[in-house]
């Protein structure tokens, strides 16, 4: 399988490369920048036998996507999933009179509109695929029944997160597009902090067993958990 992961220099993006590779996928690491935190990932490409690619891909910008997207087309001219994991978490606990919309619109940017541009550049190689699969790492700060309310920025991005899923599915699985948005879990990266219960290796294994088709996920759910359950509304 040819796998490309979105903000894959730590945190759970890095996990689902270490796993997939592991696997004996082929996958492509979407990193903003090529210069800082590299050697993770620089001992992962040394033991993957040409198997991992490192590429330049800032999910803000659409000319980077459109460049990286160019890229893996002219090496792979195909993709079978897409994972959008990259993602921000800004300005929680902001009171509605002190939420700065720059928090807001660059939570959008990121946690949005990253993986619509994504979908948009990258539809025509999964068309070259016998089973593409899209899934959006989302959160259950997107969920009506989560709310704690003062989570602007990213419990609304990820609530339209899980509603642009929801869309895409609909347009997609007529063509054979497995189309996921879910929610990893509570798990120990730079993101979740050193005190949430879950293993993020953990759910990159999940992961992976769903986008290989190992796991049934329930096809209607606007979210999955790990398990492939719908989560609440
Ligand atoms: P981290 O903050 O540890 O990692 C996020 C990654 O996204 C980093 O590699 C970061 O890159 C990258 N990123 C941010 N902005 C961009 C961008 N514009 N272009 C490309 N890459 C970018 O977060 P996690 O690993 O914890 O989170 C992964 C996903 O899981 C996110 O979507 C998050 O919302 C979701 N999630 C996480 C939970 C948790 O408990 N950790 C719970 C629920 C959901 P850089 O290093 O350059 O900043």
């Amino acid at each position: 399988m040819k796998m490309i992961v979105t903000g894959a220099g730590r945190g759970l993006g890095r996990e689902i490369v270490k796993e997939a590779l592991g696997r004996g996928h082929k996958v492509a690491a979407g990193l903003r920048s090529l210069d800082t935190n590299m050697e993770p990932l620089q001992e992962l490409q040394a033991r993957a036998s040409g198997r991992l690619t490192l590429l330049e891909l800032d999910v803000d910008e659409e000319e980077s996507v459109l460049k990286a997207k160019e890229a893996m087309a002219a090496k792979w001219g195909a993709l079978d999933a897409l994972v959008n994991n990259a993602g921000i978490l800004l300005a929680r606990e902001q009171p509605i009179e002190q939420l700065e919309f720059a928090a807001v619109e660059n939570t959008f940017r990121t946690n949005l509109l990253g993986p619509m541009k994504m979908v948009k550049h990258f539809l025509p190689l999964m068309k070259n695929s016998a089973h593409p699969c899209i899934l959006n790492v989302s959160s259950e700060a997107g969920c009506f029944s989560w709310a704690h309310g003062r989570d602007y920025p990213y419990g609304l991005s990820k609530a339209a997160l899980n509603f642009f899923s929801a869309q895409l599915r609909k347009e997609l699985s007529p063509q054979g597009f497995a189309v996921y948005a879910l929610h990893p879990g509570w798990i120990r990266t730079p993101m979740g902090g050193s005190e949430a219960p879950g293993d993020p290796a953990d759910t990159a294994q999940s992961i992976l067993d769903l986008v290989e088709g190992k796991i049934e996920a329930d096809a209607g759910a606007w979210m999955i958990d790990r398990e492939g359950e719908a989560m609440p509304f």
